[in-house]
């Protein structure tokens, strides 16, 4: 046994694929088939599923609802989820981790408690037409108005605004003591002056959307800020550093079900009278998909425990972005060899390893892009050196 799982944490992905197995991957070609939906009583089932098996908010503590999983226990079931596509996984879900930290008592009451329960959902509006890798560049402004803000900008690619009650929004301060720095707002999607633009189509089939928003005069009670002026980027990189890490996981379990697909599929093809398998060209992509996979495994199960066992921030930003490019560019690899197995059935959307070959091209752009990875792990290695970053 590489990993040195304990018996819960192998019980608890045992639980994860089981449930990924004999309830989601049947209903991939069906979701990609109908523009990402599943029939409304399957995805009740669903959802039904994920509270019995104590999936529901996984990441958070038990005294608040949550599944109170270790961080390496979350990898175990982000990665189950991976293996299956169009985003059936994320009825596993996560909501913010860093929020009860800091929430009011009436965010508690209102926003996190709920969203642990699963009864509410949220979304993130950070990107704009302007702001993307360079978070600090976004326009969007918020002016403190009395006891109340006033929001105002333009949001790209905010991820399930179809199905969100509310979104968090990311803005600059436009006056007081913090201007121009970052906060971070709760705007529930019925305020007045929140508007959908448009849903543009996007190269994956999920029934999540993607929309771009305006927020035009918004006015939201100061109860609404989260945590204290000038604390929007931390809360950001927070997220990017858990999701980063997730992201990781998500990639593994891609890219170990595109093997036993692939390697499946080979044994039985026959080209020329012989298995696809005893070609030597084809052992090889196998090869060099198993090897990364294992290199990558190692890395992201190292990196969630060394947050269970609260390694320095600094440590963790370089691991989970190094993680988070090296899993992600994996991934890809490993679907871009698997359709190439599968030959004209990788082409087809039906097929696995197709809706990978797409759906995986985001795990390099989102959550800071392959290069943005980069940057972070070089400036690492010039403050740390080698052995700070890799020791
Ligand atoms: C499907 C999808 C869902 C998303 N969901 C959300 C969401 O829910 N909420 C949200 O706020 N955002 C969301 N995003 C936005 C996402 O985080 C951004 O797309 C991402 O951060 C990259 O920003 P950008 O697209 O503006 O690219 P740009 O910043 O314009 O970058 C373009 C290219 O230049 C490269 N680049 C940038 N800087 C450097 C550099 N210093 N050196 C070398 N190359 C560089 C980038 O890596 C990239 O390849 C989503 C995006 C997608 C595609």
């Amino acid at each position: 046994m590489t990993h040195e799982l304990s018996p819960p944490d192998l019980e608890i992905q045992e639980r994860a694929r089981r449930f990924v197995d004999e309830e989601l991957i049947p209903w991939e070609v069906h979701a990609e088939m109908n523009g990402g939906e599943l029939p409304p009583e399957v995805g009740r089932r669903h959802e039904d599923e994920v509270r019995r098996l104590g999936f529901l908010a996984i990441n958070q503590p038990t005294e608040l609802g949550g599944g109170g999983y270790s961080v390496l226990q979350q990898v175990l079931i982000q990665e189950q989820t991976g293996r299956v596509t169009n985003a059936l996984g994320w009825v596993v879900s996560t909501p913010a981790g860093w929020l009860p930290a800091v929430a009011t008592p009436y965010q508690m009451e209102h926003y996190v408690l709920p969203t642990i329960a699963g009864d509410k959902h949220e979304c993130y509006a950070i990107t704009e037409e302007g702001a993307g890798s360079d978070v600090d560049a976004i326009a969007a402004t918020a002016r403190r108005d009395g006891d109340a803000y006033i929001l105002n900008g333009e949001k790209w690619h905010v991820t399930s605004a179809n199905l969100a009650d509310y979104v968090f929004f990311q803005a600059k301060l436009t006056d007081g003591p913090h201007a121009g720095s970052h906060a971070l707002f709760i705007v529930d999607m019925e305020t007045p002056g929140v508007r959908h633009i448009r849903t543009p189509a996007y190269t994956h089939t999920f029934a999540h959307h993607h929309w771009e928003m305006a927020f035009e005069d918004v006015r939201v009670p100061a109860t609404h800020l989260v945590g204290a002026e000038g604390d929007g980027m931390a809360f950001t990189y927070e997220w990017f550093r858990y999701e980063r890490l997730m992201i990781a996981a998500r990639c593994l379990g891609a890219a170990e079900r595109l093997i036993e697909e692939a390697q499946s599929f080979a044994s039985q093809r026959l080209v020329f009278g012989e298995p696809l398998i005893d070609r030597q060209a084809i052992q090889f992509m196998l090869a060099d998909s198993v090897t990364e996979l294992w290199a990558a495994r190692l890395m992201t199960y190292q990196t969630a425990r060394e947050v269970d066992a609260g390694t320095d921030l600094k440590t963790l930003h370089a691991h989970c972005s190094m993680i988070k490019l090296y899993a992600s560019e994996m991934a890809n690899r490993v679907a871009d060899r698997a359709v190439q197995i599968f030959g004209g059935r990788g082409y087809m959307r039906e097929n696995v390893a197709e809706r990978f070959a797409r759906e995986l091209r985001v795990d390099r752009i989102w959550e800071g892009a392959s290069e943005v990875q980069r940057v972070i792990i070089a400036d690492q290695l010039g403050k740390r050196g080698v052995r700070g970053v890799a020791g």
